[in-house]
This record gives C-alpha cells, sequence and structure tokens, in this order.
C-alpha cells in the first residue's frame, strides 16, 4: 500500500487532524497522541477554540487551525457548568468547523490524504467530518471503565441507581452490572443537572459508534477486563495506547506556565519523604476546606509540595488563599506553587505519595512512576477512577466524608508513614513495572499503537 499511495511518484504526504476538547485534562492527551503520531512520520494539523488556546510557538512542527465560536469557559467550574459548557462546545463551533475542515481537506487533497482524530466529546465534529467523508477516529481521554458507564447510563437510569435520590444508603449500594462500582462512584449528581449530563455522555457514545475506532488512554495491566469489555460492546476497534505521556515528550501542552523551580527544592528530601498535593486544573474548594486541607497538611508534620493554582478558591485572589499563620508553621518543609511540572515532580525520587482529586491523566501519570495515591475526587469520572486506586490496583486510600484536619492530618500519615502506606507503596511500584512492560519493546501499548497507525493507513482511500 505505501509503494501504491503516490502522487505522481511522490509519495503522499500523511495528515492526521486533531481537535481536542478544550480542556487541559483533554489537551494532554491529544497533544501526546499527536507526538506519538508525529514520530511515526504524520503531518499534524491541530484544530482549536480561541478558549484555551494552544501555544503555536511550543509546537513549531504543527499547523494550528482556529475554530471560531467558543471564547470563554464554564460560568462556574461546578459539574453543572462544565458539563453543560461540554455539550456547548460542539453546536458552538459546528459551523466554522465546517469551513476550516473543508478548506484544509481541499488544500491538503493535491498531495496529501487525512483523517481526524477528535475528543469524543465533539459529536458535531464527527459529523461534520461524515458529510465531508473524511474518516475519523474518537480520543476518549478518560478510562475504560468510564467509558463503559458512559455506555452504560440507560441502563444504569433504567435500574434505578441513577439519578441518585441522595439518600446515605443509596450511595453505598453496589452496581451489579458494573463492579466494582458503588452507587457513589458514578457520575452521581443531582437531580436537576441529570439530563445533561445523560446527554453528554450519549453523544460521547454516538461519537465513538459513528468513528472509525476509538483511542482509550489506558493500558492492559491496568483494565483488561473493561477493555475486553468494550470490545465485546462496541463495533468499532478499540485501541488501548496509553499512558500517552510515556511515548511522547513532557510538558509540552500545559495551559499554564509550570515552575520548574520545585524540582531542585525537592532534591533535598530523603526518597519517598515528600507529599505532591495536586487537584488538578479545574477542582475548586470552598475557602473552608482549603484552610482544613492546609492545617490537615501543617499538623502532618510530613515535607510537601502543594498545588494551589490561582482559582482554587472561587472568588478569592491568589495571593489571600493560604491561611494566616500557615508559611510560618510549614516553613522549611514546604513548597506552594501555582503549577508544577507534575510528570517530573511524580518521577522525582523524594516523592512519596500524591493527594490527587483523580483526574484520569493524574492517575495514570502517578501510577506511572509508582507513587502511592491520597484519592480526594470532586466530580465526573473521578469517583470512579478513586474507587479503582483502591480497591482494584489497592494503591492508595480515599479521605472521604468531610474535609477537617484532624482526619487529613490521619490520611496523609498512613500513607506516608505507616506500613499500610508502605504496602500501597510497594504495591505501587508493583503495578508501575506492570505498565512500564506495556509501554515497553514489544508491550501491548506499543503493538496497540502500530496497530493505530496500521488502521489510520487504510483509512486513507
Ligand atoms: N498538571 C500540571 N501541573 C500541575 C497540575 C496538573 O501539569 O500543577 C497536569 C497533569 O500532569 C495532568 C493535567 O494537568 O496531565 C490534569 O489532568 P487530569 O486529568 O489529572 O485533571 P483535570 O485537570 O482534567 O481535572
Amino acid at each position: 500500500a505505501m509503494a501504491a499511495d503516490t502522487n505522481g511518484g511522490r509519495p503522499r504526504r500523511r495528515h492526521v487532524l486533531l481537535f481536542p476538547l478544550p480542556y487541559q485534562g483533554h489537551i494532554n492527551p491529544m497533544f501526546r497522541l499527536a507526538g506519538v503520531l508525529h514520530g511515526r512520520g504524520f503531518d499534524i494539523t491541530v484544530f482549536h477554540t480561541d478558549f484555551n488556546a494552544p501555544d503555536p510557538a511550543r509546537h513549531p512542527d504543527y499547523r494550528f487551525v482556529p475554530v471560531a465560536g467558543v471564547v470563554s469557559g464554564p460560568a462556574t467550574v461546578s459539574i453543572e457548568d462544565v458539563v453543560a459548557h461540554i455539550v456547548a462546545i460542539g453546536g458552538a463551533c459546528e459551523a466554522a468547523f465546517r469551513d476550516r475542515l473543508a478548506a484544509v481537506v481541499e488544500e491538503y487533497s493535491r498531495d496529501a490524504v487525512a483523517c481526524l482524530v477528535a475528543d469524543a466529546h465533539l459529536l458535531q465534529a464527527f459529523q461534520v467530518a461524515a458529510r465531508l467523508a473524511v474518516p475519523t477516529l474518537a480520543l476518549r481521554t478518560g478510562s475504560a471503565a468510564s467509558f463503559a458507564c458512559f455506555a452504560a447510563y440507560p441502563m444504569l437510569c433504567e435500574k434505578g441507581y441513577l439519578p441518585v435520590q441522595g439518600t446515605d444508603s443509596q450511595l453505598e449500594t453496589p452496581v451489579v452490572e458494573l463492579p466494582p462500582y458503588r452507587v457513589r462512584d458514578l457520575m452521581h449528581i443531582g437531580k436537576n443537572s441529570h439530563e445533561v449530563v445523560r446527554e453528554s455522555m450519549e453523544r460521547a457514545v454516538a461519537a465513538v459508534r459513528v468513528s472509525s475506532g476509538l483511542i482509550l488512554n489506558t493500558c492492559d495491566a491496568l483494565e483488561r477486563r473493561e477493555l475486553a469489555g468494550l470490545r465485546r460492546d462496541l463495533a468499532v476497534p478499540v485501541f488501548d495506547v496509553g499512558p500517552l505521556h510515556k511515548f511522547s515528550p513532557v510538558g509540552d501542552s500545559s495551559l499554564l506556565c509550570q515552575d520548574r523551580t520545585c524540582l531542585d527544592w525537592l532534591d533535598q528530601w530523603p526518597p519517598a519523604s515528600v507529599l505532591y498535593v495536586s487537584f488538578g486544573s479545574l477542582a475548586c474548594m470552598s475557602s473552608q476546606d482549603l484552610d482544613e486541607t492546609a492545617w490537615g497538611i501543617a499538623g502532618s508534620g510530613v515535607p510537601f509540595l502543594w498545588v494551589v493554582r490561582p482559582g482554587l478558591v472561587r472568588g478569592c485572589e491568589a495571593s489571600q488563599l493560604l491561611p494566616e499563620g500557615f508559611e510560618a508553621a510549614t516553613r522549611g518543609r514546604g513548597m506552594v506553587v501555582a503549577w508544577a511540572p507534575q510528570q517530573e515532580v511524580l518521577r522525582h525520587r523524594a516523592v512519596g505519595g500524591f493527594w490527587t482529586h483523580n483526574g484520569w491523566n493524574s492517575t495514570a501519570e502517578s501510577i506511572c512512576e509508582g507513587v502511592p495515591m491520597l484519592c480526594r475526587p470532586y466530580f465526573g469520572d473521578q469517583m470512579g477512577n478513586a474507587r479503582y486506586v483502591e480497591s482494584v490496583w489497592r494503591v492508595g486510600l480515599e479521605l472521604t466524608g468531610e474535609l477537617e484536619r484532624g482526619s487529613v492530618e490521619a490520611a496523609i500519615r498512613r500513607l506516608m508513614t505507616d506500613t499500610d502506606g508502605a504496602e500501597m507503596r510497594a504495591r505501587a511500584g508493583e503495578l508501575k513495572k506492570a505498565v512500564a512492560e506495556c509501554t515497553g519493546k514489544g508491550g501491548s501499548s506499543r503493538v496497540a499503537i502500530d496497530k493505530l497507525v496500521e488502521h489510520i493507513m487504510s483509512l486513507y482511500k
């Protein structure tokens, strides 16, 4: 096929067009995928909204095509508003994307062929591409288990698991159709936002079904059973190519500037002694929760590196986020940064634990470095990820209930200094090795990337 695929004797350029959802946790895996495909000889074109636009200067090899229509983020970072925003993005830029895609395809058609990889949340992008006869692949940036949940959402409603009525006993009910989830591990949100969440999941599943394949940022060592389930239930091929950051350079798609001074600061600490604390790019807490977090960290006596993002507490200025006296109480033992080079931090030998909100990227990055987790999920798929960390891979513990300094302190000690935590760390080391086998030579993720490349080639007519 290679030899025949020429244009007047010249080999054709092969383009992959990418359209990420404009959120950090979606942009990172898409750019990591771009790195992988670029390494395989594909030309990369990235469509992007004005909101959270990537910096073209940091990717000189890629072409960037702005798509008008989305200039701002969600009204608030509540699950309702984030999901509503995600659902609205596809519609808001549909017309502009159609024009841009048509122009790009027309331009490339003289000497090249193209296929589109879009975030599964952008159903309209798949529909637009289909009308222009551009083949598509869907990237879903969460775990296989979470996508299985998306697909099972109608069943979960039918059986009465959702929407959640709010009683404690209902929250603890095991979802027998989707072990190991309990109701509280699902995207359990109030009745008011039930419809918009249902719609967003339905659209993501529809996007995958109309695509020519599903790309998942996970691997055999983490989700063999879940991947097998998806392969059984979906008519499209599934490519478990993750964790993608193992195949691509670090930190190049960060929207905020990463403070690298913390890497030097980490050098002074003994192995596995420092707690890294970060709640990702979206999670937001009350100032009371922030205070309890701060005093729990202080009280634990454990050295820490804490990412306090501007905006972590709604309506609070960056300089006023930390409680008075916190700095004095932890002087010499802690560092606070606005945004960290997370993968490098997790890889640093001094880091022995990660207090995380369990976004899928953070979870996978932690696993890859063998760092056990203190889990405090906020919303979306994070509860489900925390469930896997605690009860399937057993490389962390969940901090449940109200945030209160005493229980925060105890949980941090348990992870960082107790035998319990040491056991989790040992298992995390084993899991790291198992994942490294997937991403290493001849491993399942590498094989999946080979298959993906072959598949993309077969889509070019
Ligand atoms: N991240 C980072 N610096 C930080 C915190 C996070 O570079 O200080 C990166 C992290 O490595 C991950 C992404 O931001 O790739 C967050 O994605 P995730 O899915 O964990 O959470 P989200 O932000 O989507 O809630």
